[in-house]
């Protein structure tokens, strides 16, 4: 169960079983409906929908006549009734979206985290925790000015950020890639500096929670899934029978240890062959200078340089250009062996693929790896593994971080009669 959250349910257990009923459900559905669903009294029902239509996160639509009788009003959820922040925290850039009650994002803003105060000659220096924490508190401030979204209709800020965290504490604890934060209090602090509740989650299962969350439709995302993240690093979101695994401290899903080759550079494990060494993109750029598909450069590249490069690369490996093919077909053919042990370990059929740099190198690599897996002698499951884009698109993580907002404030659950008041 998640504990130390601080956000507050809409209301009590009916109240979301009911307000679930309606909110999957686009055409409307009568009160009459609900009670044949939910099993709750006809006055329960109705006090229930008074409440949400008076708090504007419904409203009625539409008379349906059904035989003799008083015809039925159908109630719809009003998306404009509540909305959701959800911000990704990334090395390289934060990613804000703001999503209404039925997910849609509504406005969304992506700024490289600031930097430091610069040193006369040298580069900028990282900016610290703190900077970062008041630089997010005053993006959140300004897309809720400009979209005119009242206050006290926002029901919390979700945080997707890189592991491993401390989600019960709200704690970044010490992720690779983000200089300085070591045990950092993400949480109270954003709480603090926003005036709204907040939540933490580790970035790769946002992903996972945003795949479910937006899409009903089973043909196109399974019950037991891996959402692959391909970012500055690498990770993977897990869902068996649609609920995310979150593990003992929250932490599950990272795959970044997995041996895919006996050979590679040295990983901070100490090993050779890790997969979250072999398949990130600053390798497969360094891997492309040696190859002289583009320039060596002056100096250690930075973030942004990564980003364009890789651009470069990709479009190289596109148009067929053998060296570029080369590199990103052996990724492809280490990320595919990674997914067939974690296929193997779960019994999952569908491993959805995105993250910020994913899509650049989809054309290539999403064949083979569809290829590999089920061609994979190491394959027990009998069943074929779909493998498919996200349809979500590079804010998967940030949108993510909103759902996770949205199902904590409306789904009935247990828990949730644990942290209404
Ligand atoms: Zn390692």
């Amino acid at each position: 169960m998640r504990r130390g959250t601080n956000l507050l349910a809409v209301g009590g257990f009916n109240q979301a079983v009911i307000l679930d009923q309606i909110r999957r459900s686009p055409q409307g559905l009568s009160r009459v409906e609900i009670a044949e669903s939910t099993g709750l009294s006809a006055q329960t029902i109705s006090n229930v929908s008074r409440r949400l239509l008076d708090s504007g996160i419904i409203r009625e639509g539409e008379k349906q006549n059904v035989g003799p009788g008083k015809p039925r009003t159908l109630l719809h959820l009003d998306p404009t009734g509540m909305y959701a922040i959800g911000v990704h925290l990334d090395p390289t850039v934060v990613t804000y979206v703001l999503l209404d009650l039925a997910g849609n994002v509504i406005a969304d803003h992506r700024a490289a985290p600031p930097t430091g105060p610069q040193v006369t000659g040298g580069a900028p220096a990282v900016a610290t925790p703190e900077q970062v924490i008041a630089a997010m508190a005053e993006q959140i401030e300004a897309i809720l000015d400009r979209s005119a979204v009242p206050r006290d209709r926002v029901l919390g800020v979700g945080i997707a950020a890189p592991g491993p965290v401390d989600a019960a504490r709200g704690m970044v604890l010490n992720p690779p890639l983000l200089d300085g934060w070591m045990r950092v209090p993400l949480r109270e602090a954003l709480a603090g500096a926003t005036g709204l509740p907040v939540l933490l989650e580790k970035d790769v299962t946002a992903a996972a929670v945003a795949e479910i969350w937006t899409t009903d439709d089973r043909s196109r995302l399974r019950d037991n899934f891996a959402f692959f993240y391909y970012g500055t690093g690498i990770g993977m979101g897990l869902a068996l029978d649609r609920e995310v695994l979150r593990g003992a401290s929250d932490n599950a899903g990272d795959i970044g240890h997995i041996l895919v080759a006996s050979s590679g550079p040295i990983c901070s494990c100490g090993r050779r062959g890790c997969i979250g060494e072999l398949v990130v993109p600053h390798y497969l750029v360094d891997l492309a200078v040696e190859a002289k598909l583009m320039p060596v450069p002056f100096e250690p590249l930075g973030p942004g340089a990564i980003d364009v490069l890789f651009s470069t690369l990709s479009a190289a490996a596109s148009s067929g250009s053998p060296d570029a093919v080369t590199i990103v077909e052996t990724a492809a053919r280490h990320i595919a062996a990674a997914v067939v042990t974690i296929t193997n370990l779960l019994d999952i059929d569908q491993v959805v693929f995105g993250g910020p740099f994913w899509k650049r190198i989809a054309p290539v690599a999403l064949p083979l790896i569809t290829e590999l897996v089920n061609g994979d002698p190491a394959l027990i499951s009998p069943h074929v593994i779909h493998i498919n884009d996200s349809t979500i698109g590079d804010d998967v993580a940030a949108i993510g971080a909103g759902c996770l907002v949205l199902d904590h404030s409306l789904s009935p659950r247990a828990s949730a009669l644990l942290i209404s008041e």
